[in-house]
């Protein structure tokens, strides 16, 4: 489904954060990447899910080079790479209420008529009520926001769906109801899962295979 192949990424190139890494998901399968904190895996994350182009390296999606990111990235790739990151806040938009945000890729890729659907069907999902779907970002918590932010990274029903230290802000109930629903939505839909984290039980417990970054393996992943 994914395979970056001697990718090199960051924000200065004479430093930069990521460092010829290859990785490969298939179809269908979890991999858990662990590391310690500012070794890079979020830089990689946002690589993936198509959010940062990399200096170097080639990335393909479902067998299909990618040639462009951000709003160059062609729409059928685009949408297939969900993501969530770990603070809710930086990737919601005040503005918009959850029920907004959760539509925001629909609206995006000009399917607004499947809105109240698909928001009818992951809302409970999710575990949000009807009345929490109204309030905008400052008036929910950490915990339901990224609830919402986990609906919309489903919301297209994307192949591969990238999880970046998702549950690191939340307690352990919040935690188990986020992980059970990627689990899920992954037995229905066959979607692959790339878990980015430090937790390495919690890692070990929901991903086919964990990926070190730092050790030796069959993959070249560097020292942080
Ligand atoms: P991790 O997810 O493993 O904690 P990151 O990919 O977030 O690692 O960070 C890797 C390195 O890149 C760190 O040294 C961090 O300070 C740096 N970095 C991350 N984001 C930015 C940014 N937006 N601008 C400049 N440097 C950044
Ligand atoms: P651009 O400026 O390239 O349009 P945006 O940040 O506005 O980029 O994002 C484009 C669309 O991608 C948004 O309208 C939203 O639908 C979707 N999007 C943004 N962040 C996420 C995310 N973390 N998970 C899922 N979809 C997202």
């Amino acid at each position: 489904m994914l395979e970056l192949n001697r990718i090199t990424a960051g924000y200065d190139r004479r430093a930069p954060a990521v460092r010829e890494v290859s990785l490969s998901v298939g179809h269908g399968e979890a991999v858990g990447l662990l590391g310690p904190s500012g070794c890079g895996k979020s830089t990689l994350a946002r690589v993936a899910a198509l959010l940062h182009r990399p200096d170097a390296g080639t990335m393909t999606l479902d067998g299909t080079v990618v040639r462009g990111w951000r709003h160059r990235a062609p729409r059928e790739q685009r949408t297939s790479v969900g993501v969530v990151f770990q603070q809710p806040r930086l990737s919601a938009d005040p503005r918009l209420s959850l029920r907004e945000l959760i539509a925001q890729p629909l609206r995006s890729t000009g399917r607004r008529a499947e809105v109240p659907a698909r928001v009818a069907e992951l809302a409970p999902l999710v575990g949000l009520s009807a009345e929490l779907l109204e309030r905008r970002p400052h008036a929910v918590s950490d915990g339901q926001l990224q609830r919402a932010c986990l609906a919309r990274a489903l919301v297209l029903r994307p192949g591969l769906l990238i999880c970046d230290e998702m549950t690191a802000m939340l307690d352990a109930s919040t935690t188990a109801a986020l992980v059970a629903v990627v689990e899920r939505y992954r037995a229905e839909s066959g979607a692959a899962l790339l878990a980015v984290g430090h937790d390495r039980v919690l890692l070990e417990r929901w991903c086919d295979r964990t990926v070190r970054w730092g050790e030796q393996s069959a993959e070249r992943v560097p020292l942080g």
